[in-house]
């Protein structure tokens, strides 16, 4: 067993209820855990300032991270974190939750000459944490009231994002969302080990004390029609994510204990807001004791496999059907779950789920191999006749990524024209959809994709709304 599954172990055997927050951060933050000012100024200070900032251009917010790394390595946190905090409305949620191997630290030139990437989001996430503790996050400060309004449906980060730079533009803002709090899959989807909910909920708060109005527990379709809102305000962004969680549809997948997976991290995010959802409390959501497998290859199903293990699962096994090299979640992430006991099955694909409808007992899988590649241009996996193999299962979590719900059904609102993924179309330049006064944001645009990209999108559609209603023939129907 590795050293951090040790460590795992052994502080695990504490109830959580009698660790305080410091130790707690140590369980699973390691690589943060001594980001003490000389170690984040040795970090910075490896950045070479290479002249050409590739970190910058691959960060979806063109952070301006040469500029920021230079102050940290010369002692200047509080203007260091001004600087990153200028072009990112969450940067200590980027820095924990972002693939940084992907975006900013995989094109750093240092990563590129083979000595390591500095640690860059390791960095802003220390320098936003240590600005919450001192003290030098700014609070929000709303524009002078230009008697406008915008609706914002869905509290995720495009939705947030945006209503923060409303606000700053001086719009009256009013966020409505579904759920009982905001901050969408950062709060309800993300499991806590990655992204403490605390550190979600003072960003909200902070938007809240700016005069941004959340109307929570509103579904919009139900709660409120989609043209009352269209009435109430001058515009109305949309970023309400995507959540049509795709199925597993094999003989037997409807069997008790065949679960989404965002049902059973919900579940598992509420239980740490200290809530018992009943469907963790009667053991449906809950994977103590139990064999769990995880079908799918996606961040969705590391963060599953990993939660799983954390509610002391009997085993926890992922079931992928293409290879390790091929599938889409972060190989960090991989590389965690493996070194935390997880087991993987690759190039393996569900046929039937054992058991009886009322208690799943096992997944029957068939060994695949990748063959020539499909229209996507990826191997298209195939099934290798002969390869059958069992796996005991009481706790079967689907993990296969999600689709837009018809936004146009649900919103009765036939002039929301959609793209054939079912996402919202929208003007790449001006974020507006179908319907001029209603723009789109964030997951429900792209389809599913990453939180600095719904920041990236919200921020956009603030600008793009604010052109809008400050155009001539909007400024004098408001006079
Ligand atoms: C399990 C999981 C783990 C992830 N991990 C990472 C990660 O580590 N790093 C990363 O960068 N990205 C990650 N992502 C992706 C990331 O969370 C999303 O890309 C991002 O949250 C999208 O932001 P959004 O604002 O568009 O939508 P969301 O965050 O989905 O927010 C949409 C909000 O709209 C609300 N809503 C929907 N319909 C309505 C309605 N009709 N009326 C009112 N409200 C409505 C929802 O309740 C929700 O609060 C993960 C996704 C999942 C599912
Ligand atoms: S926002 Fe994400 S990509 Fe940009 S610097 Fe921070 S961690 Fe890197």
């Amino acid at each position: 067993m590795s050293e951090r599954m040790l460590k795992f172990v052994s502080v695990d055997r504490e109830p959580p209820s009698k660790r305080d927050a410091a130790a707690r951060a140590l369980d699973f933050h390691e690589i943060y855990a001594d980001y003490i000012d000389a170690k984040a100024a040795e970090q910075a200070a490896r950045c070479s300032q290479c002249g050409v900032p590739f970190c910058q251009t691959h960060c979806p917010l063109h952070n301006n991270i040469p500029d920021w790394l230079r102050m940290t390595a010369s002692g200047r946190l509080k203007e260091a974190y001004a600087l990153s905090a200028a072009t990112s409305t969450m940067p200590e949620i980027c820095g924990r939750i972002c693939p940084q191997d992907r975006l900013c630290e995989g094109s750093c030139v240092i990563e590129q000459s083979g000595h390591g990437t500095v640690t860059i989001g390791a960095i802003e996430r220390y320098l936003s944490d240590r600005a919450w503790t001192e003290g030098w996050v700014e609070p929000l400060k709303p524009g002078a009231d230009l008697g406008r309004s915008v609706g914002v449906v869905g509290a995720g980060p495009a939705g947030l994002s945006a209503a923060e730079a409303l606000r700053k533009f001086g719009y009256e803002v009013v966020v409505y969302d579904r759920y009982d709090r905001p901050g969408g899959l950062l709060t309800y989807g993300i499991p806590g080990f990655k992204l403490e909910k605390d550190v979600v909920l003072r960003r909200c708060d902070r938007l809240k004390a700016g005069g941004v109005a959340f109307e929570l527990n509103c579904e919009v379709g139900v709660h409120v029609s989609f043209d009352a809102l269209r009435r109430r305000h001058d515009a109305v962004l949309i970023a309400t994510g995507v959540y049509k969680a795709r199925e597993i549809e094999v003989p037997g997948s409807g069997s008790a204990g065949v679960v989404p997976a965002l049902d059973y991290l919900t579940a598992s995010n509420r239980v740490s807001l200290g809530e018992t959802p009943p469907d963790f409390a009667n053991g449906r959501l809950n994977a103590e004791g139990r064999d769990v497998v995880v079908v799918g290859g996606g961040d969705t199903a590391m963060d599953c496999v990993r939660t799983a293990v954390r509610q002391r699962a009997r085993s926890v096994t992922c079931l992928y059907r293409r290879d390790r090299s091929n599938m889409p979640g972060s190989l960090r992430e991989v590389a965690n779950a493996e070194e935390e006991g997880v087991r993987f099955e690759w190039l393996a694909a569900p046929k039937a789920m054992g058991g009886s409808a009322s208690a799943v007992g096992s997944v029957k899988a068939s060994r695949m191999r990748l063959g020539p590649p499909d229209s996507s241009g990826r191997q298209a996996p195939e099934e290798v006749a002969g390869g059958d193999f069992e796996l005991p299962a009481s706790l079967v979590i689907q993990a296969l990524g999600f689709d837009p719900e018809n936004l146009a059904i649900r919103f009765a609102a036939e002039d929301l024209t959609l793209t054939r993924w079912g996402t919202l179309r929208t003007n790449p330049r001006t974020m507006q959809t179908s319907i001029p006064e209603v723009f789109a944001a964030g997951d429900i645009v792209r389809g599913a994709s990453l939180v600095v990209w719904a920041i990236r999108d919200g921020l956009d559609a603030a600008s793009a709304i604010h052109a809008h209603l400050s155009a001539p023939h909007h400024r004098l129907a408001a006079e």
